[in-house]
């Protein structure tokens, strides 16, 4: 059974809670490579409480340093507003302010694999998920719409890249395939550590909640099922409502009765929290699109190059996972049906020549390109 630890903790002394966590869970790092995936997705500041809080993805890396890495990488993948602009999303949330040479634009060097919940198609992956020896989770305990909680195991849904992401959604039959698709991916590398950020978060709608609650806890555990079974409980979800933690659960030792589990600390279910509106355990919303043009069904934009900036280096072809990108007359142009939408290009290129524009005519740069070729 995995022990779930539950501490007492508040950003300013977040350092003494992380090192206690490090010790009490026996966390041994010397001479290992270890990634650290916080929830980096939104363009917001910390006082918003949507993304990991910056202090404690400091003291996570701090405690790393201490205990002996041999190397460390930190990294996510952005929501729809951040195609392409990993660093500069990191600037501007202020994780990139403790990161420093640690960040990693994990939208680069990417992987094809499968999970059993789609069969056939390829998803793309940053190899350093598969590479690290290591993987510390940070996510932000929050409530979601769609599917109740999203923290530990969703977190996991950002090591995909671009938009792979907006795919899954776009391709699930209903939520519970998607809510498959969320517990496959955690599967595929599950984190060997836990801490969630539950010190400060929003209420109701998630990310976008205007109200915030201050819980004061962080969670800690090696499973990451566990540490989802007593988040969910606290915000008054019932665990066993949530499907990809059911479906996660399947597949590990742990139980999604919370009574069940050994929890070191004190927890309560938080009084009067609100839940999202949204969310309801029955609801199956379909929409599914077909491969070829999955760029512009999945997302409604088309990857454009500016040819003012683009200098034919070719590094957005090398990155490219799919060999979708080519040259024919000196001008970039990509196989719309080969493309995945990762987006790796646009990470790849230093001169902000690719970008993605609006499928409304009047929104078209003069000096764009379009990439995208039937052929
Ligand atoms: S990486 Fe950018 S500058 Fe280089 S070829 Fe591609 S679009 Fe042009
Ligand atoms: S062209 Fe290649 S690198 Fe760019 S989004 Fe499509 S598959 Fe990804």
């Amino acid at each position: 059974m995995s022990h779930i630890f539950i501490y007492d903790a508040n950003y300013r002394d977040i350092q003494t809670t992380v090192d206690t966590i490090f010790t009490q869970l026996e966390v041994d790092l010397q001479g290992r490579r270890v990634f650290i995936k916080p929830n980096a997705v939104h363009e917001m500041e910390p006082e918003l409480a949507a993304n990991t809080h910056p202090s404690l993805l400091a003291a996570v890396i701090r405690a790393v340093e201490d205990a002996g890495a041999a190397d460390i990488r930190v990294g996510d993948n952005p929501g729809i507003q951040n195609y392409g602009r990993i660093p500069q999303l990191f600037r501007a949330n202020g994780l990139g302010a403790v990161t420093g040479d640690y960040l990693e634009n994990i939208g680069r060097g990417l992987i094809p694999k499968r999970i059993p919940s789609l069969g056939a198609t390829d998803l793309y992956f940053p190899k350093i998920i598969f590479e690290a020896d290591y993987i510390i989770n940070l996510p932000k305990l929050k409530t979601h719409p769609n599917t109740g909680i999203t923290s530990a195991i969703k977190n996991c849904f950002g090591y995909l890249a671009g938009g792979q992401k907006a795919y899954c959604h776009q391709i699930s039959k209903d939520r519970r395939h998607f809510e498959h698709m969320l517990a496959d991916i955690y599967h595929l590398r599950p984190p060997d550590l836990t801490l969630v950020d539950a010190i400060l978060i929003p209420e109701g709608g998630g990310r976008s909640s205007k109200t915030l609650r201050y819980l004061g806890k962080v969670l800690a555990s090696h499973s990451g099922v566990a540490v989802d079974v007593l988040g969910s409980s606290m915000l008054g979800l019932e665990p066993c409502s949530i499907y990809h933690l059911v479906a996660a659960a399947a597949s590990e030792p742990v139980s999604v009765d919370v009574q069940a589990l050994e929890i070191i600390g004190r927890w309560d279910v938080t009084e009067g929290f609100h839940l999202p509106r949204g969310f309801n355990p029955g609801e199956s919303p379909v929409t599914t699109v077909s491969r070829p043009g999955l760029l512009e069904a999945a997302t409604s934009k088309k990857l454009m190059v500016n040819n003012d900036r683009c200098t034919k280096c070719g590094e957005c072809i090398s990155e490219c996972p799919t060999a979708a990108l080519y040259f024919e007359d000196e001008i970039l142009h990509m196989t719309q049906a080969q493309c995945v939408a990762c987006f790796a290009c646009m990470e790849a290129c230093s001169q902000e020549a690719l970008r993605l524009e609006s499928l409304c005519p009047e929104n078209k740069a003069a000096s764009s390109t379009p990439t995208a070729k039937t052929r």
